[in-house]
């Protein structure tokens, strides 16, 4: 069955927006209005799977909304909104927690990286996030899903939950009159030079809003001085760079800038090196911080400017979710006679 194309997506309100969120997703986010109906959520839900103090937490929202206006996402045109003003997100991951398996929640390695040592003291809703990511796109039935390549096996669950309620439920979906399949098979869009930028300190760790290192990444809201200071301060290696892409590959903290870089000037790593191969990080380093505050600098002062107006953003988030929860609720509607609840 042929489904209408639909992009979804989301950012965790859990502070410290950094280069990778905006280069791996928003910027990305951005990119699709222009051949897509796109919903952006901020998912709120998630975040607190980990402990988010709710004196900070209202701030954090209002923060990744402004950093999708900012970066040129339009809220009347597409839809922007904080997850936990439509329920139905939860409503369908309930559903969703008792079609997945246990088996397959226990091979996520983010749950792995996050939980640490101290499983047992994890939180129930961290080890059943894929559930509720799952539910987040399929609430919408939505198609395509641009994210970074960090969340490329809770896409690949997100599939096999979609697969598996459409085999469960096939007789019911066929004579509740929507055809042989209900819920499309969402593609992941992991595309471009930076779909895993990585940390400054260790270029073998993604670059994260929760490392404890500020000096580990560049935040959305860091100024000049300070990305000069974290880029000139990056572990790099002794050599210069290549000029070929392929020798990047034993090095990930040259691969990670050059990326970063290409990233920034919408082209290829290839490219950057034609440019730049044989280059001292020193002076690499020196054009890309360059570009980086030509590039983040309009975005910070605009994302400063929209934090203020509390007023605007709620009424972004509160208009998204009136439009949100209308195709949202007729998934449910829809999701309950499968299933087979009675329902007003
Ligand atoms: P947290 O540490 O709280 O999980 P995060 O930095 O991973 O925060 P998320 O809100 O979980 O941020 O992710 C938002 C989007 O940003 C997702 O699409 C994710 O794949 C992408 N993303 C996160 N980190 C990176 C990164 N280092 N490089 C590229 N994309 C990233
Ligand atoms: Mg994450």
């Amino acid at each position: 069955m042929a489904f209408k194309h639909l992009v979804f997506s989301g950012v965790q309100p859990t502070g410290n927006l950094h280069l990778g969120n905006y280069l791996g997703a928003i910027k990305r986010f951005v990119e699709l209005q222009r051949s897509h109906d796109c919903i952006y959520c901020v998912v709120d839900l998630h975040a607190i799977t980990v402990w988010q103090d709710p004196a900070e937490l209202p701030a954090a929202i209002r923060e990744v909304t402004s950093a999708y206006i900012a970066a040129g996402i339009d809220p009347k045109a597409h839809i922007v909104f904080n997850q936990s003003q439509v329920a139905e997100h939860a409503e369908l991951a309930w559903i969703f927690n008792c079609v997945a398996r246990i088996g397959w929640l226990n091979r996520m390695t983010q749950f792995k990286e996050k939980a640490g040592k101290d499983r047992e003291n994890a939180s129930v809703g961290l080890f059943a996030y894929p559930n509720l990511m799952a539910a987040d796109i399929l609430v919408y039935r939505a198609t395509h899903v641009p994210v970074g390549d960090d969340q490329k096996q809770h896409l690949e669950l997100s599939r096999d939950i979609a697969q598996k309620f459409n085999n469960d439920f096939a007789n019911s979906i066929n004579q509740h009159g929507f055809g042989e399949v209900f819920f499309p098979q969402p593609e992941p869009l992991i595309q471009g030079p930076a779909t895993r930028v990585m940390s400054l300190r260790d270029g073998t760790k993604k670059m994260s809003k929760s490392d404890p290192s500020d000096q580990s990444r560049i935040n959305l809201t860091d100024d000049a001085d300070t990305i000069a200071h974290k880029i000139r301060r990056a572990k790099t290696d002794p050599h210069p760079l290549p000029h070929e892409e392929k020798e990047l590959e034993q090095r990930p903290e040259a691969d990670n800038l050059v990326g970063i870089y290409a990233a920034l000037a919408d082209t290829s790593k290839a490219d950057v090196l034609k440019q730049h191969g044989g280059a001292q990080f020193s002076t690499f380093k020196n054009a890309l911080v360059d570009l980086l505050v030509a590039k983040l600098a309009p975005l910070n002062a605009e994302m400063r400017r929209l934090k203020d107006d509390t007023a605007y953003i709620d009424s972004v988030l509160a208009d998204g979710a009136a439009r949100a929860q209308k195709i949202a609720a007729e998934t449910m509607k829809a999701v309950k006679d499968i299933v087979g609840f009675v329902h007003r």
